[in-house]
């Protein structure tokens, strides 16, 4: 879990800006003709073509938003580029070009800086997406890393959040809450790891959880798999703070309100297993946990039968009507209110 600091570091001053720049970037290929230039003059150059352009950036700091003694920096490359990507897939776009700035302190050598990229890259290789730009430069404290996405989708084709229609069925992909709880896992593993270094974690029971933490993959895929159901959402967004804040961010913009069913929620068996050993609420992680990086969209209401049973896709609820407000409806058929709490909150507890 910790770096190895046995190994030779090259220092950043001795290679200079512009050396760390070409050593980063030679090994990144251009995969889209709509990247005329990518790395290497002032500005790169995209094609516009006919379509319409999506453009989304997030900012990543150490101790914000990443804890460097269980994230890997290959992992944390991956990562900074899954949550723009998963942006971009929200719009229901194509990805295919990213920036990437950095701000490291000294502390990190050359080494640290080719992990960080080599996740960036696989990152791009695996969703098809050029490097094409970006700024290296020095930070007093630290590792900063902002990632912008650059995607594409044809006219009229973009899915907004501010147009679900009431009676619409709300749906989400994957499952929900594991991240969350990957978080509380390596977090707890820490505090063992400071009390007794020798203690060796035993994280068999986390695999899924630690992974869709460290390395959440973005859903590229639920555009094609919507289109071969015939479906277009009426409204979009990922989760990436909480199912409860996603709702909010819909309803709220669309004036609908919505009423989802507990029993709906979709959840693996590690996250009901870990909920039980932390003394969590799986609905509470699943509303307030949030960086699932799954998509949440509305379909019309006639559309149920091509998304009902789809392995890839859970019906939680439904869209009502704005005086309704935002509802919960428990296992034991109570309807409760629900508050747009983020991931932030249920860290604060
Ligand atoms: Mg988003």
């Amino acid at each position: 879990m910790l770096e190895d600091k046995n190994t030779q570091k090259t220092s950043l001053a001795e290679l200079g800006e512009f050396g760390l720049i070409n050593h980063i970037t030679k090994y990144f290929k251009v995969a889209n003709s709509s990247t005329i230039k990518a790395v290497g003059d002032d500005a790169a150059v995209l094609d516009a073509s006919e379509q319409q352009t999506l453009v989304t950036t997030d900012l990543l700091i150490e101790g914000v938003h990443f804890d460097l003694s269980y994230m890997p920096l290959k992992h944390l490359g991956y990562k900074a580029v899954m949550v723009n990507l998963s942006d971009v897939y929200a719009m229901n776009g194509v990805a295919e070009q990213i920036t990437v700035s950095i701000a490291v302190s000294n502390r990190f050598p050359l080494e640290a800086i080719e992990e960080l990229y080599a996740g960036i890259q696989l990152a791009c290789e695996t969703y098809n997406v050029d490097l094409i730009g970006g700024d290296t430069t020095s930070s007093t404290k630290g590792i900063l890393i902002s990632v912008t996405a650059i995607g594409k989708v044809d006219k009229g084709e973009a899915v907004y959040r501010n147009t679900a229609k009431e009676t619409d069925l709300i749906v989400v992909s994957g499952d929900l809450g594991a991240a969350y709880l990957g978080l509380q896992v390596l977090e707890r593993e820490k505090q063992v790891f400071k009390v007794d270094p020798n203690n060796q974690p035993d994280l068999d029971n986390y695999t899924y959880l630690i992974e869709r933490q460290l390395k959440p993959e973005a859903r590229k895929d639920v555009a094609g798999l919507l289109k071969e159901l015939d479906v277009k959402p009426t409204s979009m967004i990922d989760v990436s703070d909480g199912l409860s804040s996603e709702l909010f961010h819909i309803c709220t913009q669309s004036k609908v309100g919505c009423k989802i069913y507990e029993e709906k929620l979709p959840f693996d068996p590690q996250v009901i297993s870990t909920c039980e050993e932390f003394e969590l609420d799986s609905t509470m992680v699943a509303l307030s946990g949030g960086e699932d990086y799954e998509l949440l969209f509305t379909v019309p209401i006639a559309d149920f039968d091509k998304i009902k049973g789809n392995p890839h896709f859970s019906i939680i609820g439904h869209i009502t009507a704005e005086n309704q407000g935002l509802q919960l409806v428990t296992r034991a058929n109570q309807e409760i209110e629900l508050k747009a709490q983020g991931w932030n909150s249920l860290q604060k507890d």
